[in-house]
């Protein structure tokens, strides 16, 4: 995305002053004569299409067209979809065209923003990916409230914000794009004391399925389901306001790490890490990384020193072969050091389970052992939410349906290209399989996995039905459909 991403002012510059939008590749002539020379490439399905319109909104792009691939990945690399044509668009009147261009075309239709959907839900077989890669700026309205881009990544929403000392809570990831992450909810270091992403989402530019453009306000029912349901439901956001909080000046992080861990060692800590992070603090967050035989306890601070984080520190300073206790660095460099890879990668990760304590998986963590143990490579994690997630003033107004769940799991396997990973996938659907048999079935939107049973209860609660209703009005011939988007009833 680099490249595209440098080449982005000029594109908006030809845009912008009525020169049209033309990629080399796009160029009707010179991408003809270009096709039938390369002659090992695939026949072009969709040469029934017209010439790409010309428009200073939108560019449509073929799969022979230069940079349609490099638009078209995701960050997994495990699932690899190709849609017929790929809508760029510049604007919100870009969004609308295109949607209009599918029902005329007949394509279903994804969305893609930052690309980092876990099951690759961005892009689509044969339909029309509206790609909103150009689509990224931050605008600040005023001092305390800002207007951002869908495919604005985390860094540079972090990037923008942390000069002025505000702060958005959301994830750590740096490649996440800010338009998935919002609609699916959005939880990281600062959820616990300032809520979800999707709740500090003030305003939105929605454009529906039928291509029409609604100027969003908090109280308005299609805002509800766009704070944790509006993942590629029913529409596409094409900008975000929020309002900001003052970030903290400093970050401290703790860290643990247990070895060559057996049943009842593994027991014992994760029954501590129940038993002392849900007396921490909102400005605490706590992650139980057990990775194979090794446990890796993850504990992150950004206010005052407490009893209930030293008390925690204490316990597993103990318990623990390796104990790395923090001090206060700077927000800023603290957030970078999670960004992480933001190249495409092969992965697996899903979510594994809303927990309530350590009773939730009291019955079922002895087969979970036994397969994490086997298997070197599969990390099975257990993050804290609660705190002021749980905030009954933002439970109304979005659809986001787990907030009384003080904990979130999630299953983790990354392979090189070289390695066959069917083995290890096999573990990852063991696991998921315990936890339902046992009970486990509540599901974050934002960690899909297509395995999971009765996904719409498990990803939406009792609000599935509602956001049916939503779905007939706003995409009434189901434009947005692939698996796992909200259908019609
Ligand atoms: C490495 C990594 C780290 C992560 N870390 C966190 C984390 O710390 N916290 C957390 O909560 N989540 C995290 N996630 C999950 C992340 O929130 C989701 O994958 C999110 O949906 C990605 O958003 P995106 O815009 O990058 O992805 P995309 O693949 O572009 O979009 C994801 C989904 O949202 C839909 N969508 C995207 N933009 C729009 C739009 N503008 N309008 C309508 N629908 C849209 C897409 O169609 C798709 O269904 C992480 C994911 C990865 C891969």
């Amino acid at each position: 995305m680099t490249q595209l991403k440098k080449r982005r002012d000029f594109i908006k510059l030809m845009a912008l002053t009525g020169l049209g939008i033309y990629l080399p590749s796009c160029a009707s002539g010179e991408r003809k004569k270009q096709s039938s020379t390369k002659k090992n490439k695939p026949k072009d399905p969709v040469s029934e299409i017209e010439e790409a319109i010309k428009s200073n909104n939108v560019t449509y792009l073929k799969k022979l067209d230069e940079q349609f691939d490099e638009l078209n990945q995701g960050f997994n690399l495990a699932v690899g979809k190709t849609p017929a044509l790929i809508a760029l668009c510049l604007n919100t009147e870009g969004i609308a065209e295109a949607i209009k261009f599918a029902h005329k075309e007949n394509l279903k239709v994804a969305v893609k923003s930052g690309g980092h959907s876990f099951e690759n839900f961005s892009s689509i077989d044969d339909g029309l990916q509206i790609n909103l890669s150009l689509m990224d700026e931050v605008k600040w309205i005023n001092q305390t409230t800002v207007n951002i881009q869908p495919s604005c990544t985390l860094r540079e929403m972090y990037d923008a914000l942390l000069p002025k000392n505000r702060i958005i809570p959301s994830g750590s990831c740096g490649g996440v794009g800010i338009g998935g992450i919002t609609l699916g909810g959005g939880y990281g270091f600062f959820a616990r004391k300032y809520g979800l992403t999707c709740d500090s989402l003030m305003e939105a530019t929605f454009v529906d399925g039928l291509g029409e453009i609604h100027e969003l306000k908090q109280e308005d029912e299609l805002m509800w389901a766009l704070k944790g349901g509006g993942n590629g439901n029913f529409g596409v956001v094409s900008s975000f306001t929020f309002k900001t909080q003052k970030a903290p000046s400093e970050f401290t992080r703790h860290r643990f790490k247990a070895y060559k861990l057996d049943h009842s060692r593994a027991k014992e800590l994760l029954q501590a890490y129940f038993k002392y992070s849900k007396e921490l603090p909102e400005s605490c967050f706590a992650a139980f990384v057990l990775n194979y035989k090794t446990l890796v306890l993850l504990i992150t601070n950004y206010g005052s020193n407490n009893d209930a984080l030293d008390n925690m520190i204490d316990a597993f300073s103990e318990l623990c072969d390796d104990a790395s206790v923090g001090t206060p660095k700077n927000l800023a460099e603290s957030l970078r050091t999670y960004y992480g890879i933001e190249y495409p990668i092969y992965f697996k990760n899903a979510s594994a389970g809303y927990y309530e304590d350590y009773e939730t998986i009291a019955t079922s963590i002895d087969q979970v052992l036994d397969v994490v143990f086997k298997k070197r490579g599969l990390i099975y994690q257990i993050n804290t939410l609660g705190g002021n997630i749980n905030n009954p003033q933002f439970e109304q107004a979005s659809c986001y349906p787990h907030r009384s769940s003080p904990y979130l799991s999630e299953l983790q396997y990354y392979w090189d290209e070289k390695k066959d990973p069917s083995e290890l996938l096999k573990s990852f659907d063991e696991i998921q399989n315990i936890l339902y048999e046992n009970g486990i079935r509540k599901q974050y939107r934002n960690y899909p996995n297509l395995g999971f049973k009765e996904w719409e209860r498990a990803y939406y609660g009792e609000h599935y039905e509602r956001l049916q209703s939503i779905k007939k009005t706003y995409d009434p011939s189901d434009l947005f459909a692939q698996k796992q988007t909200v259908g019609l009833k």
